[in-house]
C-alpha cells in the first residue's frame, strides 16, 4: 500500500493544478435556506473542466508522472468523470490516454472523452471486473494505471476542493460530499482535519449501494454488487485500501439517499439555483434533511461533484 497521503499533499496538488483547474463558484440559496433553515454553502465541482471535481485529482497524477511514464501513456477505467477527466489532463500534458468504461456507459460522458482524444475500450459492468481490464492492458502496453480514487495523488487533487471552500466560507458546522469509492471523501477529511477540525464531516451513498456506511461500522472493506441506482457515478462496488485508512481515521459520518431523493434535489437545483447538477453530484444535498438537529442556523457545506448528464436522460429525470 502507498503511504497515505496528508494535508501538505493537498497543498502541493492545489499549487499544482492551479493554472488548469477552476476555483469554481461557492454559491447561495436564499429559498433552499429557508427550505431547510441553514445557511447553505454549495460548492459548485459542476462547474468545474470536464465537468467535475474528478479533473483535480486526475491532472495532479498525470502532472507528477515522469518523462517516460508520459510518453508511453495512462490508462484508466471509470463509469464516466473520471475518464473524462484523466483525458482531459492526457490532453494537456499530451499524453495518451486509454480510458475502460462500461458499454452502458452514458453517452454525453463516452462523447466527451472521445472528444478530448481517450480511447475507449467497453466492457460490461455487470459481468466483467474493469479493475482486472484496465490492469491487463497497462501490463502489455506499458500504461500507466490512473485509479479513480485509490491513489495518494488522486485523494491528493480532491482535497482541494474543500480547500477552496473553506478558504471562502471561513468556518463551517458541518459538510455533506457524495461518496462513492471515497476518494473525494477522503481528500476532503484531509483538509478538514487541517483548516476545520471542529467541522462535522457527512459522506452520502446512495441507498442501493451502502457499503461505506458498512465498512467503516464494521472496520474492514465490505464489498457489495455493483448497486443499481440513478447516481452512476457511486456505483462503486467498495472502497479503496487509501480511502478506507483515511476514513476509518476521520470517523465521517455516512448516510444514505435514496433515488427518489435524488431526482428531487436535481429538480431543486434547476429550478431554484438554474444548476445542473447530475444524481451523483446531488447524493450530499440529497442527505442534508436527514440530520435536522445539525441544520437549525448552523453554517452548512454541500459539494456538488458534477454536471455530467444526457440532456435526454436529464429531462426524463426531472419529470420523474
Ligand atoms: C466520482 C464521483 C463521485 C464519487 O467520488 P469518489 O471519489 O469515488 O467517492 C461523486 N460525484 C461525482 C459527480 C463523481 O463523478
Amino acid at each position: 500500500m502507498h503511504p497515505l497521503p496528508t494535508y501538505d499533499d493537498v497543498l502541493a496538488a492545489a499549487t499544482r493544478i492551479a493554472p488548469q483547474a477552476h476555483r469554481t463558484p461557492v454559491l447561495r440559496s436564499r429559498l433552499l435556506d429557508e427550505r431547510t433553515g441553514a445557511e447553505l454553502f454549495f460548492k459548485c465541482e459542476n462547474l468545474q473542466r470536464a465537468g467535475a471535481f474528478k479533473f483535480r485529482g486526475a491532472y495532479n497524477a498525470l502532472a507528477r508522472l515522469s518523462a517516460g511514464q508520459r510518453r508511453a501513456g495512462v490508462v484508466a477505467y471509470s463509469s464516466g468523470n473520471h475518464a473524462q477527466a484523466v483525458a482531459l489532463a492526457a490532453r494537456l500534458l499530451e499524453i495518451p490516454a486509454t480510458i475502460v468504461m462500461p458499454h452502458d456507459a452514458p453517452a454525453a460522458k463516452r462523447a466527451a472523452t472521445e472528444g478530448y482524444g481517450g480511447r475507449i475500450v467497453s466492457y460490461d459492468r455487470y459481468t466483467e471486473d474493469r479493475e482486472e481490464i484496465g490492469r491487463d492492458l497497462a501490463d502489455r502496453h506499458g500504461l500507466t494505471l490512473i485509479p479513480p480514487y485509490d491513489h495518494p495523488d488522486v485523494i491528493a487533487g480532491q482535497g482541494t476542493v474543500a480547500k477552496e471552500l473553506l478558504e471562502e466560507t471561513g468556518g463551517l458546522d458541518s459538510l455533506f460530499v457524495p461518496l462513492g469509492g471515497g476518494g473525494l471523501l477522503s481528500g476532503t477529511a484531509l483538509t478538514v482535519g487541517a483548516l476545520a477540525p471542529g467541522c462535522a464531516l457527512f459522506g452520502v451513498e446512495p441507498e442501493a449501494g451502502d457499503d461505506a456506511r458498512r465498512s467503516l461500522r464494521e472496520g474492514r472493506i465490505v464489498h457489495i454488487d455493483a448497486p443499481r441506482t440513478i447516481a452512476d457515478g457511486a456505483q462503486t462496488q467498495h472502497l479503496g485500501e487509501l480511502t478506507f485508512a483515511i476514513l476509518h481515521r476521520a470517523a465521517p459520518t455516512v448516510l444514505t439517499a435514496t433515488d427518489v431523493e435524488l431526482a428531487d434535489a436535481m429538480r431543486a437545483f434547476a429550478s431554484v439555483m438554474k444548476l445542473v447538477v447530475e444524481p451523483t453530484g446531488c447524493l450530499g444535498f440529497a442527505a442534508v434533511p436527514h440530520v435536522p438537529e445539525r441544520l437549525r442556523g448552523r453554517r452548512v457545506g454541500v459539494i456538488l461533484s458534477g454536471g455530467n448528464i444526457d440532456l435526454a436522460r436529464y429531462a426524463a429525470l426531472l419529470n420523474s
